[in-house]
């Protein structure tokens, strides 16, 4: 894939970018290593100073910064802007609390004195997704360079601009040379750099393929990994729920970026007893979807990033009606220039059909209609992903249930799935592992060590190890 600037409303190639040497990378490697010796020693107050200054550049550029998400990836304006803000958020919250989570913490045992201390790695490797191309790398290095570790980003080839413009707001905000840097390469490029003695550990946002493929050299080498893969989150309603309320955050969770979303409502599991309504009230909202020019104020849904998403989307839609899903309404892309989806909801979708069995990366809405919770819990858990989940009920024992009994990184409930800083963020079985947001973000790249103190005689009970 060439690293280039495409813009998805129009298919017009804007921009293309030479892919860095391998010395190239190889001094980026080095500056970083280098730049880790001092950086680590930097106060958290003087980062948190750095992240809070980032914080306000990011605010203060949200229409051109945003204005670049839309022209490479093709997200609504309003959305962008919304991201870039967000991005804002996320360096002020670990500006405000990283200290507080990576101060020493004592414990209790038979040493005179012992605790935990946290320290940062060193470098550490981030590959990223176009779907949220400022939030996504956001997320990982504010937590990340607030707790002393330096970065290097290869950002998906198709928002470079994005990925440069992110290196520039820290070097504005004041982050050494060093601290954060892009580097401009294609996917092949990614394992070597992993391989390398000096990169201690990687996180990666994207598919399942990347994502084995990351872990695996990862952990032919002894590296942490981090990896934030696909989902394919069910959206439950049952009887109680406020169904127009249901209906309009269920349609707004599935459309949010044009569909391509890991945590978007993908799988609407349904109670008999209100499937018909909800089916018809959400065939309505659908069709008071504005699709068109992301750009535009107006637009809720604008092109899928590539003419491959399309393609796919398509193919999965086909081979879903052809497996015996009814198509409600839309199903195909619309013709003329830009990577046009039309908003699509399916029904009566056969478990094996790849509208329920697979991530759809697009406007598609997947409806399943269920007699029971244990039976919307076993559909819910029957793919291959957990990553998040949206519950819909005003009983507290099902409440209990759901919480309890479905396989993912998160639920919600009475509201759409949504990362905030503030609370962990990730997945199970293939969406991933490891956890960023929150306290538990900030503690993946650290190395916890423990340490020991003995005054006088040693009175420690068993030496065993
Ligand atoms: P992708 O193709 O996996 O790309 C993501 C990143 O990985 C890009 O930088 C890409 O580089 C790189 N990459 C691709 N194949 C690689 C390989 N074999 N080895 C190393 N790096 C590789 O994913 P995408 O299509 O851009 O993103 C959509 C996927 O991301 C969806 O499945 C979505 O659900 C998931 N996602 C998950 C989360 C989460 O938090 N769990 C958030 C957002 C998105 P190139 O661009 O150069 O190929």
């Amino acid at each position: 894939m060439s690293i280039a600037t495409v813009n998805p409303a129009t298919g017009k190639l804007l921009e293309q970018f030479e892919a860095m040497t391998p010395d190239e990378v190889q001094a980026a490697i080095s500056r970083a290593a280098e730049t880790f010796l001092s950086y680590r020693e930097v106060s958290f107050g003087r980062r948190a100073a750095m992240l809070v200054k980032a914080a306000a550049i990011l605010e203060g550029r949200q229409n051109e910064l945003g204005t670049l998400i839309t022209t490479e990836m093709g997200k609504p304006i309003g959305a962008a802007r919304v991201e870039v803000a967000k991005c804002g958020m996320v360096c002020r919250y670990y500006a405000e609390h990283g200290e507080r989570y990576l101060a020493d913490e004592k414990v209790e045992s038979d040493a005179s004195e012992s605790y935990i201390r946290y320290q940062p790695l060193g470098i550490i490797l981030a590959v990223m997704p176009w779907n949220f191309p400022f939030w996504q790398v956001f997320r990982f290095a504010a937590p990340a360079l607030m707790a002393g570790n330096v970065a290097l980003l290869k950002h998906a080839s198709n928002v470079p601009q994005c990925a440069l413009a992110i290196d520039r707001v820290f070097r504005e905000a004041g982050f050494p040379w060093g601290v954060f840097q892009t580097l401009l390469v294609g996917s092949q490029a990614v394992s070597d750099i992993i391989k390398d003695p000096r990169i201690r550990a990687v996180t990666l946002t994207g598919s399942e393929g990347a994502g084995r493929s990351v872990a695996s050299t990862a952990g032919a080498n002894i590296k942490k990994a981090v990896l934030e893969l696909g989902g394919s989150d069910p959206f439950i309603v049952m009887p109680s729920a406020d169904l127009e309320e249901a209906v309009k955050i269920g349609t707004k969770a599935r459309i949010v970026n044009n569909g391509q979303s890991c945590i978007a409502a993908k799988r609407f599991i349904v109670h008999r007893d209100v499937a018909s309504r909800f089916e018809s009230m959400m065939t309505r909202h659908f069709a008071a979807l504005v699709t068109g020019d992301p750009m535009d104020e107006k637009t809720d849904v604008g092109p899928l990033a590539t003419p491959q998403i399309a393609e796919e989307l398509e193919r999965q839609v086909r081979d879903s009606v052809q497996r015996g899903a009814r198509l409600v309404m839309g199903g195909k892309r619309i013709q003329g220039e830009g990577n046009y989806f039309e908003p699509t909801i399916l029904a009566d979708i056969p478990e094996d059909a790849p509208a329920a069995a697979e991530e759809t990366f697009g406007p598609v809405a997947s409806l399943f209609v269920v007699d029971s919770v244990g039976e919307a819990i076993r559909l819910a858990n029957a793919t291959s992903y957990g990553l998040g989940s949206s519950v819909w009920t005003n009983d507290k024992g099902e409440r209990k249930a759901f919480i309890d009994g479905i396989d993912a990184g998160q639920v919600f409930v009475n509201a759409m799935v949504a990362s905030d800083p503030r609370l962990p963020f990730g997945g199970v079985k293939h969406s991933g592992f490891g956890r960023e947001l929150g306290r538990d973000g900030i503690r993946e790249f650290v190395n916890v060590k423990t340490v020991w103190i003995q005054e006088g005689a040693p009175n420690r009970k068993s030496s065993a190890d």
